[in-house]
């Protein structure tokens, strides 16, 4: 039975039943086993509503946008646009216009990287991030800091995997970073940081943040004014969406300040081999052709999700969280990792028999998908001095009888390499 939500007094289960036949790709059989997707923070199944209109997109819409007179062109130009509008009510936001699109959050951080901090820093300034990061959000200002000698300051986590308040605070006096960048909800560990509070206490010292939500979006709704960072990033593919598009947010004052980080068709007012003049954003971030189909099809799965029961699904999401660790635990020789209190539904683990490349072998050829090894997340496995980890990471579509395959598939590796 899913989790139970108070709807105006009124109690609503979390409609799993309803939701799962949505996904038609849960109903394949792998290994001779009916599949059990648990590598979710990878990428998300796709619901048969975004499958549907990507087909009918080019089936019916199929043109390029923007200055095209003809029907078909302002059809696709409109439902172009009017997905901006579809993701900006997703996020809590009253315009879109402080919303490009971009081919997912590794684009989203380079940008930022590029057109936004590189200007404004020289050498030795810092930008401060945590030990939970993604590769994605180390790597670009790595970038810079090979180019102009941006330096990283990095803040450490406690035992349980959470980024405390306090260091996060002494760091930001310590160091006066020209901008923090941090992770939402931790890809590796689960972990949801306090993002709101680590993003007003730069704030009050006056340095810009970038918050990476792919992690987050998924699991639960993201009030985005409330948040309140400078930047935000987010993929597709994890919110139940195509591959290759993503958004990048960035506040008004913020973007317009900021030079092109592409140039080319669509994001120009004019031009002569002399000088060109760039739209405001967010055009002026959109160069070329863009992912056209991808941008329709991403608004389909934010409507799917706005339609959805999303607390209901959290609650369901984390009482699967917590039977999988509860499950585990009782395994000799394994080990959570990630004890946050507050936490998505990813559970981490290692063994002592065996190395996270053999379970995920070992449960795939159970039908089980999970994933094993750093999950780019390189430094953070160096401070924890573990290799990888074996993942298994839910959605609101996963049941408690994949819970249990899951956890019975790993108690049969723990007896095989005994
Ligand atoms: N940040 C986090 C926390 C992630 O989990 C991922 C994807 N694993 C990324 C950034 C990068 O996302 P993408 O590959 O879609 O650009």
């Amino acid at each position: 039975m899913a989790a139970i939500e108070e709807t105006n007094g009124s109690v609503k289960p979390f409609d799993l039943e309803r939701v799962r036949p949505d996904f038609p790709i849960l109903a394949t059989e792998v290994n001779g086993h009916p599949l059990v997707y648990l590598d979710n923070a990878a990428t998300g199944q796709k619901p048969a509503s975004v499958i549907e209109a990507e087909r009918r997109y080019y089936l019916e819409d199929n043109a390029n946008i923007h200055r095209g007179v003809h029907t078909l062109s302002q059809r696709a130009t409109g439902a172009y646009e009017k997905a901006r509008e579809v993701a900006a009510r997703f996020l809590g936001l009253e315009s879109d216009r402080e919303l490009v699109f971009v081919r997912g959050t590794t684009e989203g951080v380079n940008l930022v990287a590029q057109s936004f901090l590189r200007p404004r820093i020289k050498a030795g300034d810092k930008i401060l991030l945590t030990t939970m990061e993604h590769h994605a959000n180390i790597v670009p200002w790595q970038l810079l800091r090979d180019e102009v000698g941006l330096e990283l300051v990095v803040c450490p986590l406690n035992e349980k995997g959470e980024v405390e308040l306090e260091t996060w605070q002494g760091l930001l006096d310590q160091h006066r970073p020209a901008m923090a960048a941090m992770v939402h909800a931790s890809n590796a560990l689960g972990t949801i940081n306090p993002a709101a509070e680590m993003i007003a206490a730069a704030r009050a010292l006056g340095i810009p943040t970038l918050l990476d939500a792919a992690q987050s979006a998924p699991h639960f709704s993201i009030d985005l004014p409330a948040l309140d960072p400078d930047f935000l990033v987010l993929s597709a593919h994890k919110l139940f969406g195509p591959t290759g598009i993503g958004l990048l947010y960035g506040k008004a004052e913020r973007l317009e300040e900021m030079k092109p980080y592409q140039g080319g068709g669509d994001m120009i007012e004019t031009v002569t081999f002399e000088k060109t003049t760039f739209k405001a954003p967010p055009e002026r971030f959109e160069a070329g052709t863009p992912n056209i189909a991808g941008v329709i099809t991403f608004a389909e799965a934010l409507k799917y999700l706005m339609a959805m029961d999303r607390t209901g699904a959290e609650a369901h999401e984390s009482s699967l969280r917590m039977r999988a660790e509860a499950g585990l635990r009782e395994i000799p020789g394994l080990r959570i990792i990630g004890e946050a209190e507050n936490k998505v539904a990813v559970v981490s683990f290692v063994m002592e028999s065996a190395h996270s490349h053999d379970i995920g072998t070992f449960l795939d050829q159970e039908g089980i998908a999970i994933r094993t090894g750093h999950h780019c997340c390189m430094p953070l496995m160096q401070s924890l001095e573990i290799p990888g980890t074996a993942r298994a990471s839910f959605a609101f579509y996963n049941t408690e009888d994949e819970v249990d395959r899951l956890i019975a598939g790993v108690a049969k590796i723990e007896r095989f390499f005994r």
